[in-house]
């Protein structure tokens, strides 16, 4: 028998519970799954999305995994009792939420929707370009990223992809590392972050990075707080170098009620809701890994230590 705990918003557990029976059943596992335990050493495996990031998992000695239920794993690294491998999650309910945000805020910065909204008079000379006359710029095309430019490009913007390692997609075209990103960055109408809050990418987004982009570019950022200096990025909104920002990611989350992005003209926040894990599609997710993970094949979407990420 197979001990797994889940730790997770009470909250979740009933809407968790019977899928996630169901399908560790469709992978022929015999499972104890608990929504808590006094016997942490006897728990094989950790289903986490944690109310509380400060856990003591060295408690955990006999862990073979933790499975996150969430994509980013920033929050968990901060955990200094981390020692297991670390899964994060990568589900297809999630993907297609984010791809229903990215796009849907493309189209807004696209078609200039904020400019009308707001507008008191008919405004005339209003040409709206064709997606075909638009470059938009992914900063980060893993799993997401990725699944939102070949939506962007199949509709029928110029989609261009950054990252950290040069992706192979006949569909994107692809660019990586540090030196090609102001080159990236010059060629965008729109600029998607989709990246995880690590060293590396802290503050990708600065003063050097705003300087290096379109004139009147929009920004949108479902990735994370930490890419962004909110500084520069309110300089290169209020100096008119940038259109527009959508944000949906803070360093403080909730975002202060003083902070000047609620106010700021050509800014959109929203609350933290660009996507989120589906109960079913991650129920499967998570069953198919432990599945993996037992047969000795190893566990998919693993965070590397190192990288962070
Ligand atoms: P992946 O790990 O699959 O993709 C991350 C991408 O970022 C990869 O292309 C990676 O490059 C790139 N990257 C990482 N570090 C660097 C760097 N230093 N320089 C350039 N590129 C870099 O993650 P996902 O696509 O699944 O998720 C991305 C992020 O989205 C999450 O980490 C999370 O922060 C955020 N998120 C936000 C949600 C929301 O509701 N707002 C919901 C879900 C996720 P490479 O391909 O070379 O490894």
């Amino acid at each position: 028998m197979i001990n797994i705990l889940f730790s997770a918003h009470n909250e979740l557990w009933p809407r968790y519970q019977p899928v996630l029976e169901a399908e560790f059943a469709k992978q022929n596992l015999q499972v104890n799954l608990f929504k808590e335990t006094n016997f942490p050493e006897t728990i094989d495996y950790l289903i986490y999305a944690p109310t509380r990031v400060d856990d003591d998992l060295t408690v955990f000695t006999n862990l073979k995994l933790i499975q996150s239920l969430w994509a980013g794993p920033d929050k968990l690294l901060k955990n200094p009792t981390l020692t297991q491998p670390m899964a994060r999650m990568v589900d297809a309910g999630m993907t297609q939420g984010m791809m229903d945000y990215v796009f849907g805020h493309i189209m807004r910065h696209h078609l200039q929707t904020d400019k009308f909204f707001h507008a008191d008079k008919w405004l005339t000379d209003v040409t709206l370009p064709l997606p075909s006359e638009r470059v938009v710029a992914f900063l980060g095309i893993g799993q997401l990223g990725m699944a939102c430019a070949i939506a962007a490009q199949e509709y029928g913007f110029n989609v261009i992809g950054w990252s950290r390692t040069l992706k192979q997609d006949a569909r994107i075209t692809c660019f990586a590392g540090e030196y090609q990103l102001r080159e990236v960055l010059g060629q965008a109408d729109i600029v998607v972050t989709l990246m995880p809050a690590t060293p590396a990418t802290e503050r990708i987004i600065g003063a050097d990075a705003i300087a290096a982009m379109k004139n009147g570019a929009a920004l949108i950022n479902p990735g994370r707080g930490e890419l962004i200096d909110d500084d520069a990025l309110l300089a290169g909104l209020r100096s008119g170098k940038l259109s527009g920002a959508t944000l949906d990611v803070f360093r403080e989350e909730p975002l202060p009620l003083d902070h000047p992005y609620w106010i700021e003209p050509n800014v959109l926040v929203t609350p933290h809701i660009a996507s989120e894990t589906r109960v079913a599609t991650a129920s499967k997710v998570v069953a198919e890994n432990i599945a993996r993970d037992l047969r000795g094949e190893g566990a998919l979407f693993l965070v590397d230590p190192i990288l962070k990420y």
